[in-house]
């Protein structure tokens, strides 16, 4: 077949325009790249070999290979895993499948050349060769098909692909034709020193030359199955960038070795950056299953929960049957033994760094990027729920800081008996509900619950140490039993606030039917509030209807099967407005203008929750003849 030109699609183009102008110093990382394509092709071959060992041909053993040539100045990276035929090159080489480049774009933002240091940050994977070569050729044959191709190119917008010259061997070569200012790539101590320092964990051998004098520059032993004394903090990191072709620091770092009846080795890390498919609907983990150094699958289902998706990193079996299929996995008593011991360890290890009060911040951090994650485990592990209500964090009204359920209920005040929570979209918002009011009157503290995923842990967890999680937007919030700052420091906090209630809601009961009488089916009840001190009016639901940040929730993705339930309208009996028009009502009865100031406080009750008024020229009419009046 004749050589054909093709496009580079306009992502790629874009990103070799970056790569090619990126600084020296991170250029070495390009063979990180390579020999990280390289082991995964001979893991990707080791796996289909399992059922068609006809692959292997007669070279059973993979290997990579850093192959000189001083004279043309190129360095080759060889190896002898899967190949690629010529779909495989245009698809592979030719568009951005990988998240890791995309994610380096969009890192970069619209700038052109942005701050190309970030490169050695992120892997931009095949396509940082053209960092040091002016052009790649890439030869290359796949396991079981006869044809040999060649792609090759100088990185500006094009390549050629076509059959190559001679028949090649199984897999890969990468043949770069390297740049003037790149010809330290071609001596041996330059490129074992960069392999010691990328590359070292790889398992397959790496060699450099050809023949028998070649020499192996990495220790060629998967890292996962050293011991831990032997592997440095450098390596493990490298070895993390490998698995998850993510380049952040591993936030927590995870080595173990389950021996007994269930033997697996676990190599697990917590990223320190949020992987950008964490919210993805399908929910997958990432984790790569291995059966006795043998690479299986990275969608292994159930290995996993999926409120654990974040982490990175190899599992390796002892005890899975070498030929297991991925579909065999399913529901697999093996697998199903590894979660649960690989979920007690990652626990038990966030519970620890939670506790460790030296890792504070770093742990807060953690949270605030995994804990919306994290908390999925509330309703869909019960077996873990009291670890995870241990180890969760909450905003609350107390501040900035993130504060746990037992700081929430060390702090609980005398008469308290439940812990109140607030829910809304952030607590930017939520800090300025009035609903708080009547809280912060009595130090009471509130936390703020902002993440979709709490409204569907706290109705089924409904406690903690027996304390009833209660919305403050409950009208049976009984706020009565605490004292208010005021009152407990005068004397006799409880007599005060006796005396008081009553003499303030016998003014206010005619205002109060009448609100009933004017506002009927639009509300559920008219009270009077405890929980206010500033406003003059809030909604809150009735016991047993569903909270109105849920309600919301539910209707903008159109969830909700009934029709929005009905509101209590409270009044705040010491606020001025009310109590003047509580006078007014005793004396003048009722009239049209306490109906539309009934309706006017009703619809600024709703615009506090969030919620438009359902008639809003009705609302700006009744708005104007108020403002008007007050004019006159
Ligand atoms: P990533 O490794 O993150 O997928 P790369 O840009 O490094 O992204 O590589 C793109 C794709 O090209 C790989 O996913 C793989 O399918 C293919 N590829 C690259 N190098 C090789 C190789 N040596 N052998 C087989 N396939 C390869
Ligand atoms: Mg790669």
């Amino acid at each position: 077949m004749a050589e054909e030109q093709l496009s580079f699609q306009a992502e790629v183009t874009r990103l070799l325009d970056i790569v090619a102008h990126s600084l020296y110093s991170e250029k070495e990382v390009f063979l990180r790249e390579l020999i990280s394509n390289a082991s995964d092709a001979c893991d990707r071959l080791r796996y289909a070999a399992l059922t068609q060992p006809d692959l292997l041909e007669d070279a059973p053993d993979f290997e990579i290979r850093l192959i000189v040539d001083q004279e043309s100045r190129t360095l080759t990276v060889t190896d002898n895993g899967i190949g690629m035929n010529r779909s495989d090159l245009v698809e592979n080489l030719g568009t951005i499948a990988r998240s890791g480049s995309l994610d380096f774009l969009s890192k970069l933002g619209t700038d052109q050349h942005g701050d190309v240091s970030l490169i050695g940050q992120f892997g931009v994977g095949f396509y940082a060769a053209f960092m040091v070569a002016d052009r790649v050729e890439v030869l290359s044959r796949r396991a079981g098909e006869p044809e040999s191709w060649r792609w090759t190119s100088d990185g500006k917008g094009s390549f050629s692909i076509g059959e190559a010259a001679e028949s090649l061997p199984r897999g890969t070569q990468v043949v770069l034709h390297l740049k003037e200012d790149a010809g330290d790539y071609l001596e041996e101590t330059r490129l074992s020193r960069v392999i010691q320092t990328y590359s070292d964990h790889i398992g397959l051998p790496i060699r450099f030359g050809t023949g028998a004098d070649a020499r192996t520059l990495n220790k060629a032993s998967a890292l996962w199955t050293r011991s831990r004394n032997e592997i440095t903090v450098d390596q493990y990191k490298e070895f993390y960038h490998h698995v998850s072709h993510a380049f952040d620091e591993p936030w927590l770092t995870l080595h173990w070795r389950a021996e007994g009846k269930l033997e697996y080795t676990g190599l697990l890390f917590v990223p320190s950056n949020k992987p950008f498919d964490l919210f993805d609907p399908r929910r997958s983990h990432r984790v790569k299953l291995y059966v006795r150094r043998v690479f299986i699958t990275d969608e292994a289902e159930g290995l996993v929960p999926s409120w654990l998706r974040f982490l990175r990193g190899v599992i390796d079996s002892e005890d899975l049957p070498l030929n297991v299929s991925r579909e065999m996995l399913q529901n697999n008593p093996v697998v199903t033994r590894i979660r649960a011991g690989l979920t007690k360890r990652v626990l038990g290890e966030l519970e620890k760094t939670a506790a460790d009060s030296e890792n504070a911040d770093a742990y807060r951090r953690f949270w605030t990027d995994f804990g919306a994650v994290v908390k999925e485990g509330l309703y869909e592990d019960s077996e873990h729920r009291d670890t995870l209500l241990k180890i969760a964090r909450f905003r609350s009204t107390r501040g900035d800081q993130l504060i746990s359920l037992d700081d929430y209920v060390a702090e609980m005040k005398e008469g308290q008996e439940a812990i109140y929570f607030l829910s809304g979209d952030d607590s930017e918002t939520l800090v300025r509900s009035p609903q708080l009011e009547g809280f912060r009157a009595r130090g009471v503290e509130v936390l703020f619950l902002t993440d979709p995923v709490d409204e569907f842990w706290v109705p089924i967890v409904g406690s903690y140490q027996d304390k009833a999680l209660t919305s403050v937007t409950r009208a049976g919030v009984d706020l009565a039993k605490i004292a208010t700052k005021d009152s407990a420091a005068g004397d006799g906090a409880s007599a005060e606030t006796t005396d008081e209630t009553p003499a303030e809601g016998a003014g206010i009961d005619h205002l109060i039917s009448l609100f009933k009488l004017t506002l009927g089916d639009a509300v559920k009840d008219v009270r009077t509030s405890v929980r206010l001190t500033d406003s003059a009016v809030c909604l809150v639901s009735d016991e047993g209807d569903m909270d109105i940040h849920l309600e919301r929730l539910l209707k903008q993705h159109r969830q909700l099967s009934v029709g929005p339930a009905k509101r209590i309208l409270e009044l705040n009996p010491t606020h001025s407005l009310i109590r003047s028009l509580a006078d007014r009502a005793n004396t003048e009865g009722s009239g049209d203008t306490l109906a539309d100031l009934a309706w006017l406080l009703l619809d600024q009750a709703r615009i506090v929750e969030g919620e438009p008024p359902p008639d809003p020229s009705a609302f700006a009419r009744r708005l104007a003849e108020a403002l008007e009046k007050s004019l006159i």
